[in-house]
């Protein structure tokens, strides 16, 4: 199966207690991308500036990812700021300059079309929609979103979640869409909003999965040094993704498997600044951590 993603490629700065980066390569597509190409080949749709260097292309394309709908267009490209406090959890936003995604039409290369697996990755629900509008018959919709765009443009995001599969959010935005403090609450009611899946990032406190009636709980690596944590939720959902299409199959067993993926690559994403640690993971590296994760939340039966 292949995997096509839309999202933001972007210019970060972001300053953490232990360091700051200035004008480095990010976006919620270059993170997913880039995490999901361990695993199956990526189709990506976004659009950069004339600003935008060569070498981040290149980048893309040394992990195999299909760039034909990566547009390149007069102008600056998107721009995020911001930054974290003792508390890794949430980044404060400073400053968000969508630029060239404000006039972003995107128009879908041919071979792009038959896309079985997509996911909407953070940006304006208004581009999510029209993106999966022309994907021909996918067999599977993901989405992630933010603050921004919740409370910027709520109303069509719920428009797009009708189209979503399993939707990626973190705790607070979880809070902040329904309106409901309990994430058990919050979650039955996204379900509500279309998504049969969905997964709810808590940061250090690791991931709930909620499916059907089941519910699985995946914990986040304890990491000693954690340098930076932009990235981790669209790394995260780049493993998750690439594994689920990967494996062609979206059982219950194969989400939760994704879901200690996604924490792996995620777990990596976060010990430095940019794509510094997740552009040249080698393979053994990912499944020994993942055997980590196994040992860590094994326990047996009380008898
Ligand atoms: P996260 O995985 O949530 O840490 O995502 C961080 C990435 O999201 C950064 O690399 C930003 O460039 C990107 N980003 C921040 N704000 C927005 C936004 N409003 N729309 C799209 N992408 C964004």
């Amino acid at each position: 199966m292949s995997l096509l993603v839309v999202g933001s490629v972007a210019f970060d700065s972001v300053k953490t207690p232990f360091g700051q980066a200035d004008d480095v390569l990010g976006g919620s597509a270059t993170y997913f991308s880039t995490s999901a190409s361990y695993f199956t080949d990526v189709r990506l749709v976004a659009v950069v500036g004339d600003d935008f260097p060569d070498k981040h292309i290149d980048f893309l394309k040394s992990k195999k990812i299909d760039v034909a709908g990566l547009e390149r267009t007069t102008g600056k490209t998107f721009r995020w700021k911001g930054q974290y406090s003792f508390d890794l959890n949430e980044a404060q936003t400073l400053e968000t300059h969508l630029n060239v995604f404000q006039s972003f039409k995107p128009k879908l290369p041919e071979s792009y079309k038959s896309s079985e697996v997509v996911f909407l990755a953070n940006i304006d629900p208004d581009l999510q929609r029209e993106v999966v509008g022309q994907v021909n018959a996918p067999k599977l919709v993901a989405a992630d979103t933010m603050n921004f765009w919740i409370s910027g443009k709520r109303d069509s995001l719920i428009k797009t979640l009708k189209h979503v599969d399993i939707l990626f959010i973190n705790d607070a935005e979880a809070r902040q869409l329904t309106g409901k403090a309990n994430l058990v609450k919050a979650a039955r009611e996204i379900v509500s909003y279309g998504p049969k899946t969905i997964v709810i990032k808590r940061g250090e406190y690791g991931v709930l999965l909620f499916h059907g009636t089941s519910v699985f709980s995946a914990p986040a690596y304890p990491l000693e040094d954690v340098f930076d944590p932009t990235g981790a939720g669209d790394t995260f959902a780049g493993g998750f993704m690439g594994y689920l299409t990967w494996a062609g199959d979206f059982s219950e067993a194969t989400l939760r498997r994704a879901t200690v993926v996604g924490s792996v690559m995620a777990s990596f994403n976060v010990e430095a600044f940019s794509l510094e640690r997740i552009k040249a993971l080698e393979d053994r590296e990912i499944k020994h951590r993942y055997k980590e994760f196994k040992r860590m939340s094994h326990f047996e039966d009380l008898g």
